[in-house]
């Protein structure tokens, strides 16, 4: 994903380990500069033909997907009246959920969210008419089956959008976000005088050991922000199809990113707007393909399947150029040439920026400050992000330096180079520059932004933030939300990056579209280093796995959780609680060999690992095709399976073990989808139980499982022990997300529904 396809690597690869020894040493102490006019002469014309090829296939795959999903006919009609077109679209596909839930026999399943959705569709399309003429139906309907069969998530669902329906009746026109008398706590927030973005309660540090870093300069408590920060740019990800599963309603099949989310500010599409150049960029609104248009897209348009086949890092790298401006980007390059030059050292360019010159330093010598000694979310303070030149493989280099090369040959052969060099108003056409496409030299300023461009995807293997989305997963039948955090973009955040990671970080990061919010996730002190983790968290992998992974960002983590388990030799909790337990006695199995043995030695029982391991995988394999039962609903056929599972992991796996709270999760679940509420709960609860050890009773982990719970006790009326749950999940979500998270206000809908329940329910009983 975030580098270029397979094909391409291996391609690159043969290409370096077939050149002359002396060239390979060149290439692997030369500068950016040289980098890039090397590469030129290296991409020959027989690499480029092969990846023309490779784009080839990215754009006929594309085709398939593209058909199942809502789009293809309904995009052309949306651009002649996008509203009406959206709404037929809308109503195609209603109508075909509609079909297919009655082929399969449970239309009431399915139906009922069928109809909200296109309610809420109407609303935010402003047909207020023909939203209510649904909403009436769906009421009906209702109190046809009996509020017992429904669900009160559909109940509280369908007030709400009679409320917003009522409200826009009253003020059409700009359409308010209101939410229905749900007070979020204001939160405190003081913008830090010197870095823009961050709390003033944070100071930027820089020294030799830890670089740039952030600390608390006053105590800070848990839920605080931190850092709120605009990324500077970012690519949708867009060939990952989301972790859904056939059998669902086909409004959630085959769609990926790039269907799901508007290709500019990454908000949920309700209805697309398609670029009309091409097939891959569709944007929530008119304005944001205008602003995607101007910014980078009318250069981006028809390279879509060559950045496609480059991956990710590389689409990041050029639109970062775009956005910059070609005038900043060649007065940061020309500027580290001349630190280059002042340290009269060859390699003196393969040294990060901050041990350079200080010409574009600011005042206080900070690297990426601006001349008032500022540090702004800007290109100046992303270009001084380190690039570890010198750290990365001479062959991965190679790798990225053919492929930027390959970029702004393509550029210059589709005559877009005036487009990437002027700041021209959107709506003048690129004049299409003469130079024949056969011509292999690239223009200087083109080497220019090809060297900005490498800059930047080296970079990026330290300093790429992923901007994950909690998206719903299971069965649609909106009962019980399920979600998890699915990567849905990679962007620059100058601020963000300047955080240090920690595999036990005091801070967790949340995102609304392109924007990151870090809040402390628990109290930290003045004068403590604020830190953020990048990914390998002690709570979900052992030191070694840690330490493997961050190889990547070229620093060995030291944090409490990697000494103490390097240096003491402590067993870290996850071999612990994941291990496996004697077949015979249930006592822990113990030895770090082939062979393992019964902890207890009146026992003595001893087993291969392998036989264990191997018992694991099929156990995970039977999960599977128990959940898989579950989606074509038989429900029934999955609890059996479930509880066979269960019965079978109980013989080898320590009670703690996460695949035990994982299969009761999977049995709540089960039974929330054929409303046995009580059930379900009393399987959520042990799932909990074994989260909170793995990952710490306020983890985020433990707030999406209680925020489960309160769901199925809210449907389920247990009043008193819901409001209890959405109390503790709130407390918990509200620390890492904030209390205008999507997940509180849903909690906090729920408590308000529960204490109008009385009302609500007696009427219709
Ligand atoms: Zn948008
Ligand atoms: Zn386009
Ligand atoms: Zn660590
Ligand atoms: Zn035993």
């Amino acid at each position: 994903m975030a580098l270029p396809v397979a094909e391409w690597r291996g391609r690159a690869a043969r290409l370096w380990a077939a050149l002359d020894p002396a060239l390979r040493e060149r290439l692997a102490a030369a500068s950016l500069h040289d980098a890039v006019r090397l590469g030129c002469d290296l991409l020959r014309t027989e690499e480029e033909a092969a990846l023309a090829q490779l784009c080839h296939r990215a754009a006929t795959d594309k085709k398939p997907e593209a058909a199942s999903w809502y789009r293809e006919q309904g995009n052309r009609e949306f651009k002649r009246g996008r509203y009406q077109a959206a709404l037929r679209l809308y109503s195609k596909v209603c109508l075909e959920d509609i079909a297919r839930a009655e082929s399969h026999g449970y239309p009431d399943r399915l139906l009922p969210k069928v109809l909200l959705r296109k309610a809420e569709c109407l609303l935010c399309l402003g047909r207020l008419q023909d939203a209510q003429d649904i909403l009436r139906v769906l009421e009906s309907k209702i109190a046809l089956d009996g509020v017992m069969t429904t669900h009160l998530t559909r109940l509280k669902k369908l007030s709400q959008l009679k409320v917003k329906l009522g409200e826009k009746e009253r003020c059409p026109e700009p359409a308010q976000e209101a939410r229905g008398g749900i007070q979020g706590e204001p939160e405190i927030w003081e913008e830090n005088s010197r870095i823009s973005g961050a709390s003033s309660s944070l100071g930027l540090g820089f020294d030799a050991e830890r670089g740039r870093h952030l600390v608390a300069s006053q105590d800070i408590v848990p839920g605080q922000s931190l850092v709120k920060e605009e990324a500077f740019v970012s690519v949708l990800c867009p060939g990952e199809s989301l972790p859904l599963q056939d059998g669902d309603t086909a409004w959630d099949t085959g769609a990926t990113n790039a269907d799901l989310y508007c290709h500019r500010c990454l908000r949920q599409l309700l209805a697309s707007v398609p670029c009309q150049g091409c097939s891959y960029a569709k944007y929530c609104s008119q304005d944001c393909a205008d602003m995607a248009w101007q910014q980078y897209h009318r250069t981006e348009c028809s390279l879509g399947a060559l950045l496609l086949t480059l991956g990710v890092f590389c689409h990041v790298a050029l639109r970062t150029v775009l956005l910059a401006g070609f005038a900043e980007v060649s007065r940061l390059v020309a500027w580290s040439h001349r630190g280059d030059k002042s340290l009269q050292n060859p390699e003196a360019s393969c040294k990060p920026l901050s041990e350079a010159a200080d010409a574009g330093a600011g005042s206080r010598g900070v690297p990426g400050c601006d001349s008032s000694g500022r540090y702004q979310s800007s290109y100046q303070a992303l270009f001084h992000l380190l690039p570890h030149t010198e750290q990365h493989s001479p062959e991965h280099k190679f790798l990225c330096t053919l492929s930027v090369v390959a970029v702004c040959k393509q550029l210059q052969a589709a005559g877009l180079e005036a487009a990437v060099l002027s700041q021209e108003s959107p709506q003048q056409q690129p004049k299409p520059k003469t130079c024949e496409s056969t011509s292999d030299g690239l223009s200087p300023e083109l080497k220019t932004v090809a060297e900005a461009m490498l800059r930047h995807v080296l970079q990026l293997q330290c300093n790429a933030q992923a901007i994950t989305v909690m998206q719903e997963l299971g069965p649609g039948d909106g009962a019980v939300v399920d979600k998890k955090p699915v990567r849905l973009a990679t962007a620059f955040f100058p601020v963000l990056s300047l955080l240090n990671h920690s595999c036990c970080p005091n801070t967790s990061v949340s995102f609304s579209g392109t924007a990151a919010t870090v809040r402390a996730s628990q109290p930290i002190s003045s004068g403590q280093e604020v830190l953020h983790c990048y990914g390998p968290h002690w709570c979900r992998m052992r030191v070694a796995e840690r330490q493997q992974l961050l190889s990547q960002y070229f620093f060995e983590c030291r944090c409490p959780a990697c000494l103490e388990e390097l240096e003491s030799g402590v067993k870290s909790v996850v071999s612990i609680r994941n291990s496996f337990c004697c077949p015979k006695c249930q006592a822990q199995m113990q030895g770090e060999e082939d062979i393992l043995c019964c902890s207890n030695e009146a026992c003595a029982t001893s087993t291969s690992r392998d036989h264990l391991s191997g018992r694991l995988q099929d156990l995970q394999q039977q999960i599977k095709k128990a959940l898989s039962l579950l989606r074509v609903g038989k429900a029934d056929q999955a609890i059996k399976m479930l509880l066979k599972c269960q019965m079978d992991a109980g013989t080898f796996l320590s009670p703690e073990h996460l695949l035990m709270g994982e299969m009761e999760d999977h049995l709540a679940q089960v039974y929330a989808t054929l409303g046995k509420w009580q059930e379900a709960a009393r399987h959520l609860k042990k799932s909990i139980e074994i989260v909170e050890m793995h990952h710490g009773p306020s983890s985020v982990e433990t707030g999406h499982e209680l925020f489960k719970l309160a769901q199925i006790l809210f449907n389920g009326f247990a009043v008193s022990e819901a409001l209890s749950t959405i109390q503790r999940a709130e407390g918990i979500l509200s620390v890492h997300f904030g209390p205008q998270n999507a997940q509180i206000q849903e909690l906090q809908e729920m408590k308000a529904c529960l204490s109008e329940l009385p009302r609500n329910i007696l009427q219709r009983t």
